[in-house]
């Protein structure tokens, strides 16, 4: 396969493209990703219980923690990449009609990428929610309160658990936000999924509804992934030089 030459072909005709983007694309940002050499999980395979719901509910000392590790994610302090802003400019001349994302970090939003375009199926950390009645309350009010002593702050309406407004191990996928992204899946010419394993569902199976809807699929990965063999094209190069790149050819301004 000579990508190179694929992508010339593609991306200049790629009229409706729908990405998905994964971790791989914030790690340029400074944010972490879970299972990679550096990743969250890998360097303290206990923290993994802090987004498995049944441990988040069942254990204080578990929500003591995640309020914590929310307070100090990186995220709060962390800009927007190449990768991003790439996103960006293909969405503002029309080519990008749907961001898919398994990130929680809501750096697509700060680059600038539309908040109708942006479909965040694995949800936002920017945000809080009570499991119990539901009310959602944005993260900075919440850990206010941690900052100020509550270390576990439970819900101002109903005194029930409150948590991120992430998916958590468990949970199960709002509804509409799923419906929303296999539409997207389903409707482009073009599926571009960029820095994930494509290993968790249901991102990995919005590949296969692509192709079998006649997508074209390109992968950006710095890994192989298991959807590589149907791919028109794979790119293993750094995020944050291959989609400014991508743009590039897409809108006939390759650098
Ligand atoms: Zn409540």
């Amino acid at each position: 396969m000579d990508a190179p030459q694929t992508l010339a072909g593609l991306l200049p005709r790629a009229e409706s493209i729908t990405v998905l983007t994964g971790a791989g694309i914030s790690t340029d940002s400074g944010i972490p990703d879970y299972r990679g050499p550096q990743g969250v999980w890998t360097k303290d395979p206990s923290a993994e219980a802090m987004s498995t719901i049944g441990s988040y509910l069942a254990d204080p000392d578990v929500r003591r923690r995640a309020w914590r590790a929310r307070r100090d994610h990186p995220a709060w302090d962390a800009e927007p990449n190449a990768g991003h802003a790439a996103l960006v400019e293909l969405e503002r001349a029309g080519r990008l009609r749907a961001l898919i994302t398994q990130n929680i970090d809501g750096l697509h939003q700060r680059a600038g990428s539309g908040p109708a375009t942006v479909i965040e199926i694995h949800g936002t950390m920017r945000d809080a929610v009570c499991l119990a009645c539901g009310l959602r309350t944005p993260m900075p009010e919440v850990l206010a309160r941690v900052d100020a002593g509550e270390d576990d702050p439970p819900c101002p309406e109903c005194g029930g658990i409150q948590k991120s407004a992430t998916i958590s191990f468990g949970q199960a996928l709002e509804q509409d936000v799923l419906d929303a992204a296999i539409t997207a899946a389903r409707s482009c010419d073009l599926f571009l999924a960029v820095g994930t394993s494509l290993t968790v569902q249901p991102a990995a199976g919005l590949c296969l509804e692509a192709v079998e809807h006649g997508a074209r699929l390109v992968i950006v990965n710095a890994q192989e992934t298991p959807y590589d063999r149907l791919a028109d094209a794979v790119l293993r190069g750094p995020i944050g030089e291959a989609l400014p790149r991508l743009a590039g050819l897409a809108l006939g301004t390759a650098r």
